[in-house]
C-alpha cells in the first residue's frame, strides 16, 4: 500500500511545482527512488495514472533507480550494494523494514555489519517538466 502513498506524494509536489512554475500542463514527471527502498514500480506507475489530476493528464512519468552505496563505519569502506547477491527472504525483509539490511549485509571488506546507507534510499521528485502558461 506504501506505492500509493508515494503516488499521492508525488501527484501533489508534482502539482505544487506546476502551479508554482505556472505550468498549463505537464508533460513529463522524472522520479528517482532509491533501491533499498523497494518500491513496486509497477503498482507505483498503476496508481499514479489513477491518482493523476487534470495538469497531470499527458505526463508522462519517468522512473529511476538510485543504486544504493553503504559505508562501512568500523573501516571506512565504501561499497554499492547488490541486491542480487541477497537471497529471496532477505530481500523480502528489506522491503518491509529497511532496517532490517544490517541483518544482511555485512562490509565486504572487513565483515562488520555496522554500516551506514549513503544513498540508495527516499524517494526523489527529480525534476518536472511542462508548458508554461502564455
Ligand atoms: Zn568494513
Amino acid at each position: 500500500m506504501h506505492e500509493w502513498a508515494l503516488a499521492e506524494a508525488i501527484v501533489s509536489a508534482a502539482s505544487e511545482i506546476a502551479e508554482k512554475e505556472r505550468l498549463k500542463e505537464i508533460t513529463h514527471v522524472t522520479i528517482k527512488i532509491g533501491e533499498l527502498q523497494q518500491v513496486d514500480q509497477d503498482i507505483l506507475k498503476f496508481a499514479l495514472s489513477q491518482l493523476k489530476t487534470a495538469k497531470l493528464k499527458k505526463a508522462k512519468f519517468n522512473i529511476e533507480t538510485e543504486k544504493a552505496k553503504l559505508k562501512c563505519r568500523f573501516c571506512g569502506h565504501n561499497w554499492a550494494f547488490e541486491e542480487e547477491k541477497l537471497d529471496e527472504t532477505a530481500s523480502e525483509a528489506i522491503h518491509f523494514v529497511p532496517e532490517i539490511a544490517h541483518t544482511y549485509i555485512k562490509c565486504p571488506k572487513c565483515g562488520s555489519p555496522d554500516f551506514e546507507i549513503l544513498e540508495g534510499r527516499g524517494v526523489v521528485l527529480q525534476s518536472v517538466k511542462g508548458a508554461k502558461q502564455p
